[in-house]
């Protein structure tokens, strides 16, 4: 079986790089670059492997900011791209490219070549791992990223509501689809701990992603709280892990770098 902490798995469709993983969601908002980010931060700084962090996300890139990286990537003898680094992690997002708020207005093969690119056309080193936060939803891009790529295995970040966890059965599905292995689920935004009194608050409901994992027979990877440092840390480009490790959801992401 599958696991990025023992390196069992060698991945051929990117020289060097041995496991190519996806985050992804299957819709918006949920939390994906947040934990790709905070997942890629655990991998390389706490169980210490050599991590790259590929934002594939071209609509609407949040690596530069999580990771507080803003300069243009030189190019190589090569002419590879040279990924930026931050805490240890060689990064590459379309968001170094172009102006931060320019809208990217191409069509679907536009942003495949743009996407091939990002992956070959960088001179990634020898990685034990790629996180590859991916675009969200479950289209077309999707489908030719996990393909392409050869992943080696995707994590599914969902909200603990009904209607983002239905999309994320969308996710799972497209993924079997084209046989890449599920890693398994994780659930953002479980509850709320109010920093005043310390009550938790289910704002989206109890449980839920825990019992999709269940009947999906996915494996269930560990819950995030809503923590008003896991979003202050991401816009100010130190991700949480990194940030104050001491706080729960710093633990809670160590802990599913560790598991998949
Ligand atoms: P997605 O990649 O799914 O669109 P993001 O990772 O960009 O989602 O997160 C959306 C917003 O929610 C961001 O402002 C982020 O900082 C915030 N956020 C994500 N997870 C949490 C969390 N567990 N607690 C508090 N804020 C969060």
């Amino acid at each position: 079986s599958y696991s990025a902490t023992s390196g069992n798995v060698k991945n051929p469709s990117i020289p060097g790089v041995r496991d190519i993983i996806a985050v992804a969601s299957g819709k918006g908002g949920v939390g994906k670059s947040t934990t790709a980010v905070n997942i890629a931060v655990a991998l390389g700084n706490v169980w210490k492997l050599n991590v790259g962090l590929l934002d594939a996300d071209i609509y609407g890139p949040s690596i530069p900011t999580m990771m507080n990286l803003h300069q243009k990537p030189d190019v190589s003898e090569d002419m590879k791209m040279i990924p930026i680094e931050n805490y240890g992690l060689k990064c590459m997002s379309i968001g170094f490219l172009v102006e931060k708020d320019a809208p990217i207005v191409w069509r679907g093969p536009m942003v495949m070549s743009a996407l091939e690119k990002l992956t070959r056309g960088v001179s990634w080193g020898n990685l034990d791992v790629l996180v590859v936060d991916m675009p969200p939803g479950t289209g077309d891009t999707q489908l030719s990223v996990s393909q392409r790529l050869k992943l080696s295995g995707a994590v599914i970040v969902s909200t603990p509501q009904d209607i983002a966890l239905i999309d994320a059965r969308r996710g799972a599905n497209m993924f079997r689809k084209v046989e890449v292995p599920i890693l398994g689920l994780v659930e953002n935004m479980s509850c709320f701990k109010c920093p005043n009194c310390g009550e938790k608050s289910y704002i989206f409901g109890e449980g839920g992603a825990r019992r999709t994992a269940n009947d999906m027979d996915l494996k269930f990877l560990g819950e995030i709280p809503l923590e008003l440092d896991v979003r202050s840390s991401s816009d100010e480009g130190k991700p949480i892990v990194l940030s104050s490790p001491q706080s729960t959801s710093a633990k809670a992401y160590v802990d599913i770098a560790e598991k998949i």
